[in-house]
């Protein structure tokens, strides 16, 4: 099966549990002995490598072939890559219930050659996307509260526009920032992504993931780190 891994630990003797995900959903499984010196899989089997694994049945299956799918990038190494690849496999593996795969990871194999070449951009984008595949994507088209076509702020509680009657004080009235994230929201790989904002962008995204699905990630300090907000 096609597989991106989300995290390895360690596991009894020497083995390692792996978790990953595929258009199915998000499963684990055990590499037995991979920590040996000697085991093929010891520098194959890392977090955000795409992979082909072969497994056993059972509840907790065992590895039994691997093969790398899509070759290491070496930018992908950088602390930057690496931040935002770590963001995403905690929201993916925390929100794995209602996250549905089949749309998603597709979409993610295509996503992740450009997540070396702008981390931040295709990584803020994916998050939207992300808001899409869990049928919680904000309404960009209307108010929220009486489908008018006026739209004056947009509200992250509601979960998208409000009209001039329905604003509420806390609304976003940034529409450079709003017309951005509608963009990112539109955007697809055969085109550059647009300019937008990036730490208004940031803050909006985390708001609503904060507030829709509940989620920070640990991940998100070292992003802090690397750029400041
Ligand atoms: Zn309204």
């Amino acid at each position: 099966m096609d597989a991106w891994i989300l995290r390895t630990t360690e596991y009894k003797e020497s083995s390692k549990l792996i978790v990953a995900m595929g258009d199915e959903g998000v499963f684990s499984f055990v590499a037995k002995g991979m920590r040996n010196y000697k085991s093929p899989w010891r520098s194959l089997i890392e977090p955000f490598r795409h992979l082909e694994l072969k497994l056993s049945n059972g509840t907790l299956p065992a590895l039994q072939e691997a093969r790398l799918l899509t070759p290491i990038d070496s930018a992908a190494a950088s602390l930057e890559v690496m931040s935002y690849m770590g963001h995403l496999a905690e929201l993916f593996y925390t929100l794995r219930d209602t996250i549905a795969f089949d749309k998603l990871y597709p979409y993610w194999l295509q996503t992740l050659p450009y997540m070396s070449v702008d981390p931040e951009g295709y990584g803020i984008m994916m998050e939207i996307k992300l808001l899409y595949v869990m049928g919680i994507t904000p309404v960009f088209d209307r108010c929220v509260a009486c489908e008018s076509k006026e739209r004056v702020g947009f509200s992250i509680a509601d979960g998208g526009m409000l009209c001039q009657q329905h604003m509420t004080p806390e609304a976003i009235t940034d529409h450079d920032l709003l017309i951005g994230i509608y963009q990112l929201y539109q955007q697809d790989l055969s085109t550059p992504l647009p300019n937008f904002e990036r730490a208004r962008t940031r803050r909006f995204v985390d708001q609503y993931f904060e507030y829709h699905v509940n989620v920070q990630t640990t991940a998100r300090q070292m992003i802090r780190g690397v750029y400041n907000y």
